[in-house]
């Protein structure tokens, strides 16, 4: 059911076509190849009995099974498909250049941006070192002088301009001349978090023993907010409760995701198969059954140790019909146990 439901080939059918895909692959090749050589090679004699299966014994009953010939090895897919852009009102992007067709058909170049861009950059306002607010700036101009050519280079810086007065971004000088200092000895710089009046002062004093600073941006609101796309906790590692409606529990832990663990008990239950204690309980019990249809994730642990553990205080807690306790806690562990 679940390989159905995940549209999942079976694992030898999956084998079998990364094998024909290598094999297609190598025949493709120049005749002198050295894969190639040795694939035509013929095999060592066998002595008596069945002959050796090798790789290419399977390969060509693979495509015996699908009607393939070693020719179609030498066709690629129609799968491959190309696609097309054509010109529009004399222009045509490219990556971030808009390449341009000028009326004595020679290109211009500016800066190409989607037509759902909205020209906004970090805040001006914002709680940053002042280099990195001045790095927007340099970085915009910077890219309009290395796209655009000389027509179109005005019109790009102006714009320019106008997104970063709208961010609130000082304007950089244009030709301003960057001058690296080439530090004289070489240690480790030291990453801190940027807090004005704080850290600031501290990279000065980091200078004076020739410590460069990186100055790491505070957390933004969007780390505060839960992410967008989130995984079940069901889709992680850990200790989870699976209840019986006799108010018993079954506590266990995996390293795979909970919810593979808990389809696997489900199969374990259809198919009558005694491998852990909720299937047990089942088949022993008339009429009891276990609520799989919501497990409780009580812990999500990757750790092995920590797992373990935690399992093991788990089942402490809640009265269960597990088969064993887990790990051994020392006794300190016991007012846990209801
Ligand atoms: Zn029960």
């Amino acid at each position: 059911m679940v390989k159905k439901k995940l549209q999942v080939a079976p694992v030898t059918e999956k084998i079998k076509e990364s094998r024909l895909r290598w094999f297609g692959h190598v025949m493709r090749r120049p005749e002198n190849h050295v894969v190639k050589k040795c694939l035509s090679m013929a095999a060592a004699k066998g002595g008596r009995g069945r002959p050796v299966t090798t790789w290419l014994t399977n390969v060509r009953r693979d495509m015996k099974e699908l009607g393939l010939s070693s020719d179609d090895a030498y066709q690629r897919t129609n799968k491959i498909k190309f696609t097309m852009e054509l010109e529009k009102d004399c222009s045509l992007p490219f990556l971030d250049v808009l390449v341009k067709r000028n009326p004595d058909n020679t290109l211009g170049r500016t800066v190409y941006r989607k037509p759902t861009h909205t020209d906004r950059y970090l805040n001006g306002k914002s709680h940053h070192h002042p280099s990195q607010l001045v790095t927007v700036g340099k970085s915009l101009f910077q890219r309009a002088q290395r796209i655009c050519d000389d027509q179109h280079l005005a019109a790009e810086l102006q714009h320019a301009r106008r997104a970063l007065q709208a961010n609130e971004l000082r304007i950089p000088r244009v030709n301003q001349r960057s001058h690296i200092k080439i530090p004289t000895v070489e240690r480790r710089p030291a990453i801190l978090p940027f807090v004005r009046g704080v850290t600031d002062r501290i990279s000065h004093i980091l200078k004076r023993a020739s410590i460069k600073t990186y100055f790491k941006p505070m957390k933004k609101m969007s780390q505060f907010l839960r992410p967008v796309k989130c995984n079940t906790p069901l889709q992680t590692a850990g200790v989870y409760r699976l209840d019986c409606e006799c108010g018993l529990s079954y506590v266990g832990q995996t390293k795979r995701s909970i919810s593979t663990r808990v389809k696997e008990h489900i199969a374990d239950v259809k198919h009558r198969r005694p491998r852990s204690a909720v299937c047990e309980h089942v088949m022993d019990k008339a009429n009891h059954s276990i609520k799989f249809d919501k497990p409780l994730v009580l812990a999500k642990e990757k750790r092995y140790i920590p797992r373990m553990l935690r399992e093991a205080i788990e089942i402490k807690k809640y009265p269960n019909f597990n088969r064993e306790d887990g790990f051994s806690l020392p006794p300190a562990w016991d007012p846990v146990g209801g």
